[in-house]
């Protein structure tokens, strides 16, 4: 079992990861960003039987699920992804996996692999978790659960900034179009939707600034670890 779980859920763009990251590097949690690890597989579905427009071969996902290993590592201050021992961090960020994520994330084999999965790298520890379904199905008992929100031009305005840092191409319309696309797919899917879990503390970041949403996430976080009894790490 996990120790003490910070979950984080809300569309693409919301300011989750900016903030998870950052609480959890405040307080030395281990953070898990899910988003990343459904990109991983989405990778490496690609890499496998990539032709647009066509049908998902669902016995090529089992196969693939069974054979396939992703890892969260801690490096530095920072933590990467790793598919089958290869570090995609920056691969699972273009926008062909972004264009796909959604439909194998919405795959009920896939979710059942991720969740498990995502619940052992969580074993022992403390964990800022973030995702879609983390409040409501990965770690429905977590100590804290925000939900975050953001206006859609900001959002895809950070995307698109976040893309420029890691020198992949975009343009402003179609970051939009893809942020609108998931937001729609993620909460009408049949497993798991994204939505706000019951008393979750919504938290809207259009007009914060990133130390703003992290303070305030950190200072939720820090009050329930009081009440918690919980050390602070
Ligand atoms: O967080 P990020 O935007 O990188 O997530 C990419 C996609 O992965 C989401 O649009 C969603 O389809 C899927 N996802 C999910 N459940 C999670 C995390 C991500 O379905 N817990």
């Amino acid at each position: 079992m996990a120790r003490f779980v910070v979950a984080i859920d809300g569309g693409a763009g919301s300011g989750k990861s900016t903030t998870a990251k950052g609480v959890a590097k405040r307080l030395n949690f281990f953070y898990i960003d899910t988003g990343a690890m459904y990109r991983a597989f989405t990778l490496k579905y690609l890499r496998n039987d990539f032709a647009k427009g066509k049908r998902i071969d669902h016995e090529l996902i089992r196969k693939l699920l069974a054979e396939t290993t992703v890892d969260l590592r801690r490096e530095n201050s920072d933590v990467k992804v790793y598919l089958d021992s290869e570090d995609v961090s920056l691969a699972i960020r273009t926008p062909e996996v972004s264009d796909f994520v959604s439909q194998i994330s919405a795959i009920s084999e896939v979710r059942e692999w991720m969740v498990a999965r995502q619940r052992e790298v969580a074993e022992g520890k403390n964990v800022v978790c973030e995702g879609r379904d983390i409040g409501t199905v990965v770690f429905p008992d977590a100590q804290v659960k925000i939900f975050m929100e953001a206006d859609v031009k900001v959002r895809a305005a950070r995307r698109l900034k976040e893309l420029g840092e890691k020198e992949i191409d975009a343009a402003e319309q179609d970051v939009m179009e893809n942020i609108k696309f998931r937001d729609r797919f993620d909460s009408e899917r049949e497993h798991s939707p994204l939505r706000k879990a019951e008393n979750s503390i919504v938290v809207d970041t259009t007009n914060l600034t990133i130390e703003e949403e992290i303070e305030k996430v950190k200072a939720i976080v820090v009050e329930r670890l009081a009440i918690s009894g919980t050390e602070k790490p």
